[in-house]
């Protein structure tokens, strides 16, 4: 069977004309992992990771010192030493420097030896950035939450999007959480992806009352969810497929078939460490990502959003 990014054919650094400086410095202290560890990473799922991070403003975690030391979230070029990194039209956000895009393997690559350890990315493209491609739902443990209860969440709220129509995809964040992933043919504008989001969790919130929050507070929240709809609002931004995260373990956002929901131990199910086994497994989760063609408009009418 073929395998998910056979490091075989993966890219080197040297042959993208990228010099690693550093290689061997420690990032994550808590499991001896280096710099080369997370360019490594990057070169070996590259080719997966690229198609959601091309063609889309992205913004960067940089942690120059390791993931203990200070975080810089970056969305514009700034004095960034990135080869080839994509200055997008300064419309997209008037009054404001470029942002960016990452769109080639030496610009990732070359992120990732300026330090950039997570990738996170707009809902819209670039060349349309007033309308977003997908929809996003964020689930996170909590006050009173366990995984189990997360795990439930994910189920539902996917379930949930297919009664209305829309096909769900489920990744881990890589940090606590699960991100689920609704993939649009770009034509409602920003304001009305997030007004039908939230009528999603609302509904949630309605039916199942002793699980779902539609307030992110959380004094109101405790034992229950909010699933953040808050992510599909005009600029928002979430951490892209296959990102690292910069916490200890170095934990990596991973698409997921829906039927390895309940098989996840957390939203770092995968890290850096254990990724090259990941990727050996034949087939693609998110292969029908790429062809889902669907808008929000029999969801907006079953939901009653105007
Ligand atoms: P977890 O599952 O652990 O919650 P996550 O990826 O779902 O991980 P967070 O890491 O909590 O979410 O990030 C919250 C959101 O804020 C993300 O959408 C991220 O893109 C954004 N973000 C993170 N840091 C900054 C920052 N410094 N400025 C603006 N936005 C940020
Ligand atoms: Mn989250
Ligand atoms: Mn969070």
């Amino acid at each position: 069977a073929k395998k998910r990014a056979a490091a075989d054919d993966a890219p080197t650094a040297e042959s993208l004309g990228v010099r690693v400086s550093n290689p061997d410095r420690v990032i994550d202290p808590s499991t001896g992992a280096t710099k080369v560890d997370v360019v490594n990473h990057y070169l070996h799922v590259a080719r997966l990771m690229l198609p959601h991070l091309a063609g889309r403003p992205v913004s960067m975690v940089r942690a120059p010192t390791g993931i203990t030391g200070p975080h810089v979230f970056q969305r514009h070029a700034e004095t960034l030493k990135i080869a080839e990194l994509k200055k997008l039209d300064p419309s997209i956000l008037p009054g404001k420097p470029p942002m960016v895009e990452i769109d080639s393997f030496t610009a990732l690559i070359s992120a990732a030896q300026a330090n950039v350890i997570e990738f996170h990315t707009w809902n819209s493209p670039s060349k349309a950035a007033d309308k977003p491609d997908r929809m996003i739902f964020d689930i996170d443990p909590g006050e009173g939450v366990g995984w189990k209860q997360i795990q439930e969440a994910a189920d539902i709220t996917g379930k949930l999007l297919d009664e209305l129509g829309l096909a769900s995809f489920l990744k881990t964040s890589g940090g606590k959480g699960l991100h689920v992933v609704v993939p649009l043919t770009p034509k409602d504008r920003w304001e009305r992806v997030k007004d039908v989001s939230e009528a999603i969790v609302a509904h949630l919130s309605r039916v199942f009352p002793d699980r779902f929050v539609l307030k992110s507070g959380p004094k109101n929240r405790i034992g229950r969810i909010f699933v953040d709809y808050l992510r599909n609002g005009f600029g928002a931004t979430t951490a892209a497929a296959y990102s690292v995260r910069a916490r200890p373990g170095l934990g990596v956002s991973v698409p997921c078939s829906w039927d390895e929901l309940g098989s996840l131990t957390s939203g770092a199910h995968w890290t850096v460490a254990t990724m090259p086994e990941r990727l050996d497994e034949p087939g693609d989760p998110w292969r029908a990502y790429w062809t889902t063609r669907q808008t929000l408009a029999k969801a907006a009418k079953a939901l009653g959003v105007g």
